[in-house]
């Protein structure tokens, strides 16, 4: 069992990012606009060799709200409200794919949401179908989805099938009734499990289930019974995420805000999942996910290919983001840039044939360096100083003399070990890594007028 004290949790269960992007999506300015994401997008075809392509597209309508949800989501019962948005939806690949290099591959093409599956298969059809033709696809692209198997049909599943989805993931949280009542989402287990099977029957390469730990009434007894729910049904990928309770940003958070658990609490429930999913076969990759040990997550982790994107780790290291829609986020080698995450606002954009760039950023020299590094710790849990000092031409400890001497403490607490060579995160501090990358990112040291983050645990 992995002991961790009160003491431990209390120190390092504070607010901190996840480490999606570096620099972090509040550091991100809103002077970078549609004219510099242009110019980015310009840039990113130069790049010898190619970099291949991520696409993301954000499908952000849902029948209900689940109360602990932090996506950025539309409401309707109404489907009709979709149909103007794919009109704008399908501009904005048409520009993307228009100002990008017609020969750099699609390798990894992913639906999020919202709930994907909200669309009518026609609708899942026309626009699969629309980007298609706008981009060329590798011959082995991942092809994903996120579908929310209360409202998934048979034939929507099929038909994302016979278009090429190859990847599905499916919104499980918990099986527990009092959750479930109380964060407004009741799924019954057999509903998701005839999903999974169907799914399975159809020869999808990977099915990803989510589940969250921290929900209002979730216990560690309550929580083992919905992980071995999930461990029977024998997905190829779990992602265990912590919930975010920012109730700031989220209002609709603090109707259950006396029921989460938290601290050591909510540490239990933590571990009672990482303990049965790893006693079942999985192997822990690091911030919320599992795979099986064939995985290629787990592959790419050994082989140190492995990176993180704004869709959780990935094999495809070197390509380039482009989100679509609502909110989206794209991340490219120097800059990211996000999409309007107001509906009118996007519309306005696209009304003006304008990008509906938000926000975004262009990445210093130093930016580069402590995004590597961060990578490396959430990525392989080893930092060899050599590879960031032959990338960047840099000594490491000449470079980073303040952030050594902020991981002594670390170091004393069992969550690093340092070296002359390399910084190891060992079991324990795979548990705070979030708290270890916080020592590499210079933006944290800037005062803050307001909360920004959910707590590392
Ligand atoms: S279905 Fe998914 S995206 Fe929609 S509200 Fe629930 S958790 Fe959020």
């Amino acid at each position: 069992m992995l002991n961790v004290s009160t003491d431990l949790v209390e120190k390092y269960n504070v607010p901190g990012p996840r480490y999606t992007s570096y620099p972090t999506a509040p550091e991100w300015i809103d002077s970078f606009g549609p004219a510099n994401f242009k110019e980015t997008l310009a840039e990113s075809n130069n790049a010898r060799p190619p970099r291949p392509l991520s696409l993301y597209m954000h499908l952000p309508f849902c029948e209900s709200l689940c109360l602990f949800c932090g996506c950025n989501v539309v409401i309707s019962k109404k489907h009709g409200v979709s149909h103007p948005y794919l009109e704008k939806l399908e501009w904005e690949i048409g520009q993307i794919a228009s100002r990008l290099d017609g020969a750099r591959p699609v390798v990894q093409f992913h639906w999020g949401g919202g709930t994907p599956t909200y669309m009518s298969p026609s609708q899942l059809e026309d626009l699969f179908l629309y980007t298609r033709q706008r981009f060329q696809f590798a011959p082995d692209a991942e092809i994903g989805i996120e579908v929310d198997p209360r409202v998934t049909t048979e034939e929507q599943v099929r038909t994302l099938r016979r278009l090429g989805f190859n990847r599905i993931s499916m919104g499980v949280q918990d099986f527990n009734p009092l959750v479930q009542e109380t964060v407004h989402r009741i799924q019954p287990y057999d509903v998701t499990k005839r999903l999974l099977d169907l799914c399975r029957s159809l020869g999808f390469d990977s099915i990803n289930i989510d589940l969250i730990y921290g929900l209002p009434h979730q216990t560690p007894e309550s929580f083992v019974e919905s992980v071995d729910k999930v461990i029977g049904m024998s997905p190829d990928r779990v992602a265990m995420f912590s919930y975010a309770h920012v109730p700031w940003l989220k209002k609709q958070q603090g109707s259950f805000a006396g029921f989460i658990p938290q601290g050591m609490d909510k540490f239990r429930i933590f571990r009672s999942g990482i303990e049965r999913f790893t006693a079942a076969g999985y192997l822990y990759i690091g911030m919320d996910h599992f795979a099986r040990p064939n995985d290629e997550l787990c592959l790419a982790q050994r082989d140190r290919t492995l990176q993180r994107n704004f869709q959780g780790y990935t094999t495809k290291a070197g390509a380039d983001l482009f989100g679509m829609g609502v909110s989206a986020i794209s991340g490219l080698a120097r800059a990211y840039a996000q999409n309007f995450r107001d509906l009118d606002a996007y519309y306005g954009a696209v009304a003006q044939n304008t990008l509906p760039t938000m926000r975004g950023i262009s990445l210093t020299g130093d930016d580069l360096v402590r995004r590597a590094v961060i990578s490396k710790l959430l990525c392989h849990s080893v930092l060899h100083k050599r590879e960031i000092e032959e990338e960047f031409n840099l000594g490491f400890d000449e470079y980073f003399p303040d952030e050594l001497e902020r991981l002594k403490p670390l170091a004393a607490d069992g969550l690093v070990l340092l070296s002359p060579g390399s910084i190891s995160v060992t079991s324990l501090g795979r548990i705070f890594i979030r708290n270890v990358a916080m020592v590499f990112d210079t933006y944290l040291r800037k005062p803050k007028e307001k909360p920004l983050f959910s707590k590392t645990l």
